[in-house]
């Protein structure tokens, strides 16, 4: 025996190590594994959440400089600071776009659909990207929409009108449905996009669209989950398996570091800031609490991670 071997048991440290481990090896239940996010691919990240699969795909990212207003309630200086604190530039905002797709009980679910060839050159990389994570756009059988913001729908047609994914069937929330689809409606509300994107996508195909309602089951154990505020039907969704759950949290979040960290902070896409403010405090507080994966479509690579708390807002942590 080294003496550092016998140092080692005289101090007692060795004696706990030694009569720990044979109660960690007879433990009859393992814990569920912890999940990781796995690059599968350039733009692509996989995780592991129970019986079901999550990946996270990038539809690339756009950027501009960073212009007062981005934030409503906070000052430029003060949106700098939380920028300089996490890291990130202060003069230019990169947002990225990142659509989920979830295997479950022989069902492929893609979550949002990118911004096909309407944004920005930098974005619109959701079909390559998908091909790079060996996923067929032809074998994706439902798509479930958050809400009608571009970003989110328009990679569902291209320019000609040809589908991306012609085998999806296609679910919207019902309350997103109803808005968009109601000029009245639409124009009553102060700085709403028009209606353009939502007609050009929806109408040819408006018939076969699925209008769920909330708090519902959708489809292979995944569940809607009412996130009003951002959009006026904008929808989180969930799934849980083996003790574990994900929940895709659309928009409830613009990037991270301002606004996961500074809840009541609104970004200027919100629509209705008030409720936006709610809900997100109300689903950050969720996701800490029941120890969700979460994936939001303008969080940062992989796009996959945990909430925790931090003062008086939250801090997203990347799986790895
Ligand atoms: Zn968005």
């Amino acid at each position: 025996m080294t003496s550092s071997r016998r140092q080692f048991i005289r101090t007692g440290l060795g004696l706990a190590a030694a009569t720990s481990l044979p109660l960690v090896a007879g433990c009859a239940a393992p814990a569920p594994v912890a999940p990781v996010a796995r690059s599968i691919a350039p733009g692509a990240f996989r995780a592991r959440l129970g019986a079901a699969t999550i990946t996270a795909v990038s539809d690339g990212a756009a950027s501009s400089p960073l212009a007062d207003g981005f934030v409503r309630n906070a000052t430029l200086p003060q949106v700098q600071q939380a920028l300089r604190e996490a890291g990130l530039p202060t003069d230019r905002l990169t947002i990225p776009f990142t659509a989920f797709v979830v295997e479950h009980d022989g069902r492929r679910v893609l979550m949002d659909a990118g911004n096909g060839q309407f944004g920005a050159p930098t974005a619109g990389r959701l079909l390559a990207n998908l091909g790079a994570a060996g996923i067929d756009p032809r074998s994706i059988d439902t798509i479930l929409i958050s809400h009608f913001h571009g970003d989110h729908i328009n990679g569902l047609r291209d320019r000609d009108g040809t589908l991306a994914f012609p085998n999806a069937r296609l679910m919207v929330p019902a309350p997103e449905w109803n808005f968009w689809t109601d000029d009245a409606r639409r124009a009553a509300v102060p700085g709403a996009p028009s209606g353009d994107t939502v007609r050009r996508v929806f109408r040819p195909i408006a018939g076969s669209v699925v209008r769920f309602q909330p708090d519902s089951e959708l489809v292979a154990g995944v569940r809607s989950i009412a996130a009003y505020g951002h959009a006026p039907g904008h929808t989180a969704f969930s799934i849980a398996s083996r003790g574990q759950t994900f929940a895709y949290l659309g928009d409830l979040t613009n990037i991270a570091a301002l606004f996961v960290r500074n809840p009541d902070w609104a970004v200027r896409f919100d629509m209705d800031a008030e409720a936006a403010r709610l809900t997100r405090r109300r689903l950050l507080e969720a996701a800490v609490t029941g120890d969700w994966i979460v994936g939001g479509y303008h969080l940062p690579a992989p796009g996959l991670g945990r909430i925790v708390r931090r003062g008086s807002g939250y801090d997203f942590v990347p799986l790895s």
